[in-house]
């Protein structure tokens, strides 16, 4: 059984993933993800400071120091930024599809500002690297629209055509981090990640994503002995999913290599969202019934090919699917059955974009 927090932070051949140990900034740490990397940078003997909008929801965070800041203004950049070699920039108006799809305008919006202002700041405080999460939703739709899609190599994203807002702004962070790589030196990172799932992340109220809200609503099929899951769609298309602890350790060892290229980061072994429900439900030791009902479903098919991961950190993500369900439903039954009986239910309003 996989462990909520990371194991370890050393490689297969016993070196410490991280030579030295940098002060660093997270931001985006009060979230999913970077809660978990918070974490993971504390056991590697990091100096941390976590910056967010709000703190965590599940757990305490483990940074040296955790800071409420709006980083859509230059101000609060430039105060997250201050006396650190490395920042992680995770922060971003986002959830899944249900979100996505009903917010472009403010998620261009906020995650425009976020980014213009973050990648200043670090360059006007003299930070030496910056990692920028991007996304697998930079891809074009025109490679994604069946099943049996062909795993997405990195120059695939061009020419573009990404489906949402969230896409268009991913692609325009990009760029920045590439012009201000060659023009001013700041030595930037890019990762598209692909679905990472895992505890501790959102798992209701309209910004979770497909694994979590699966875990919901099977753990609630099973609580309250009704067998109905609901499926947006027909439960055929297809997306790959990666354990949040290959997401951290992935984050880290590309900040510690050269390469300021964009760099897919996912699992590469496709499945349809039937299957997952299928998946979770066995671990859950439910039989289930599907009632596919209209909802935003994104692209028809995405898979994530590895070859630039593997080749540039000589490492892919190796925590299977199941493995990282099995901590991921019981989290979530756990968030369930405690919600049961204070009227958490799955129908409450869809999630709001951030306002000023
Ligand atoms: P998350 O929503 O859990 O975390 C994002 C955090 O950013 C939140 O805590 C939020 O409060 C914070 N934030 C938003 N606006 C802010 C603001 N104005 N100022 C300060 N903080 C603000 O999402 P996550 O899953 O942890 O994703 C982290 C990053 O990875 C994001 O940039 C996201 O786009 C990217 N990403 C995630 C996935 C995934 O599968 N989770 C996939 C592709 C890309």
């Amino acid at each position: 059984m996989l462990a909520t927090r990371p194991k370890s932070v050393y490689s297969a051949n016993g070196d410490s993933v991280l030579s030295h140990a940098p002060r660093v900034c997270v931001t985006g740490a009060g979230g999913f993800i970077g809660s978990h990397l918070v974490t993971y940078l504390k056991i590697a003997g990091c100096w941390v400071r976590g910056v967010d909008i709000k703190y965590p929801e599940f757990a305490a965070s483990d940074a040296d120091e955790f800071e409420i800041l709006d980083l859509r203004r230059w101000e609060s950049c430039l105060q997250a930024t201050r006396d650190v070699q490395d920042v992680y920039a995770l922060a971003a108006d986002m959830g899944g599809m249900g979100f996505i799809s009903l917010n472009d305008a403010a998620i261009l919006h906020n995650n425009s500002l976020i980014d213009v202002h973050t990648l200043e700041a670090a360059r006007a405080n003299g930070v030496t690297r910056c990692l920028y999460s991007s996304s697998a939703c930079v891809y074009p739709e025109y490679k994604q629209l069946a099943t049996n899609v062909v795993p997405l190599k990195e120059a695939d994203a061009y020419p573009a055509q990404p489906q949402s807002a969230y896409g268009w702004e991913k692609l325009t962070g990009e760029k920045l981090c590439m012009y201000y790589s060659k023009e001013y030196g700041l030595q930037t990172r890019i990762v598209r990640l692909h679905n990472i799932f895992g505890p501790l992340g959102t798992w209701d109220g309209g910004r979770e994503k497909a694994p979590a809200a699966l875990c919901r609503k099977i753990a609630r099929a099973k609580l309250t002995n009704d067998p109905i899951v609901e499926i947006w769609g027909d439960g055929e298309q297809t997306r790959s999913f990666c354990y949040i602890d290959d997401c951290t350790a992935g984050l880290v060892r590309l900040m510690r290599s050269t390469f300021s290229g964009p760099v897919n980061l996912g699992q590469d072994r496709v499945l349809t969202i039937n299957h997952l429900a299928d998946t979770i439900a066995s671990i859950a030791g439910l039989k289930i019934e599907k009632r596919y009902v209209a909802g935003p479903q994104g692209v028809r098919g995405r898979n994530s090919d590895n070859s630039l991961l593997r080749e540039v950190l000589n490492w892919v993500p190796e925590i299977s699917l199941e493995a990282g369900l099995e901590v991921t439903y019981a989290w979530i039954e756990g968030q369930v059955r405690a919600g049961l009986g204070t009227g958490l239910d799955d129908s409450r309003a869809s999630a709001q974009p951030l306002k000023w």
